[in-house]
């Protein structure tokens, strides 16, 4: 029998965490009963520096229930680090650990299934959703776009997937080598490599609260995701400068000619339309060039990803 640790990142989830912590300690009940879990085997919630009563709602629970564990951030680092916090702690004591959302759209009796596979020998488990249904039309669509520029950019991600799969210890000890510090979770773990499987799930509406990834949150995830993984959009610009110089000189041979030959030149449209579309593609450049400058300054720096205040184990 394994211990398993389920990793639940949560931030101002008060209006669920009563009812996740419910379902989640019976779902590990089921699983301990079945075999598939041992007695060590732990729900690990980690609050993201909520400014809610998360925390005094997970202690509440650790203080009820000996399967409940409670990790505290001393502040709100985003989903990302809060997961690779929660697994980093679980590294210590598990066997394998699975990572999940506080709101549990992520159907958790699939659960049983990770676990099969694990025992199988896979080091990774994929959750995939069968379809997006319970997205917003922008969600799905701003999702798909994403996928799609991912695949382009040839950085292998697995398609809707999001962050609930299932790693083990020697899985968690490889993400532990990974120093970056714009985490991409999604990104890295198929980079690990290692024996990994894939179960598809249905993913349900967040029954409580709102969502915690605003558009902002999600642009910036998907640009972290494009830009610490690829450094394509660099290459793509060199191309477009080159291109773009071609034909400059193609322009300037022609209105030199033109002069030569006395014919009038061309009028000003011509010029502002130039200025304003080079300035605007240097503009563009410059800035995608700034993005991956300022990526090398955080990476240099290599700040830690967070700090833990307090941890609640039994
Ligand atoms: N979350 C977090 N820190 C943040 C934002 C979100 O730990 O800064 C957690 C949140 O509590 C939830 C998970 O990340 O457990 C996913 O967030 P949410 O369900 O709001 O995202 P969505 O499902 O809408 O993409
Ligand atoms: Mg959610």
């Amino acid at each position: 029998m394994s211990t398993v640790y389920l990793v639940v990142p949560c931030y101002n989830e008060e209006q669920v965490l009563p009812e996740t912590g419910k379902r989640l300690i019976e779902k590990m009940e089921e699983l301990v009963n079945l075999g598939l879990a041992d007695e060590k085997s732990r729900i690990l919630l980690v609050n993201d520096g909520s400014k809610d009563k998360t925390w005094d709602l997970i202690t509440e629970l650790h203080k009820q229930n000996k399967y409940v564990c409670g990790l505290k951030l001393s502040r709100n680092r985003g989903h990302q680090n809060a997961v690779l916090a929660g697994l980093m702690t679980a590294r210590q004591y598990c066997d394998c650990a699975i990572s999940l959302d506080a709101d549990l759209q992520d159907d958790i009796d699939v659960i049983n299934q990770f676990l099969e596979k694990f025992n199988e020998g896979c080091d990774i488990v994929y959750g995939v959703r069968n379809k997006r249904d319970t997205d917003t039309f922008f969600k799905r669509s701003t999702a798909q776009g994403f996928y799609k520029i991912m695949n382009a950019l040839g950085v292998e991600v697995v398609y809707n997937h999001a962050d609930y799969r299932l790693m083990s210890k020697r899985a968690l000890d490889a993400l532990s080598e990974y120093k970056e510090v714009n985490l991409f979770l999604r990104g890295i773990v198929p980079t690990i490599g290692y024996k990994t499987a894939t179960v598809f799930y249905d993913r349900h509406e967040r029954f409580a609260g709102e969502s915690k990834y605003p558009l902002k949150k999600m642009l910036a995830l998907a640009f972290d995701g494009i830009t610490s993984f690829s450094v394509k959009p660099i290459r793509l610009i060199s191309g477009l400068g080159v291109i773009i110089a071609i034909l400059s000189v193609i322009g300037l041979l022609y209105a030199l000619i033109s002069k030569l030959v006395g014919m009038a030149v061309s009028g000003w449209t011509a010029i502002v339309a130039s200025i304003w579309l080079l300035g605007g593609i240097q503009l563009l450049c410059l800035g995608v060039c700034g993005e991956y400058i300022g990526k090398i300054y955080s990476e240099v720096k290599a700040r830690p990803k967070y700090f833990i205040d307090e941890f609640l184990q039994q």
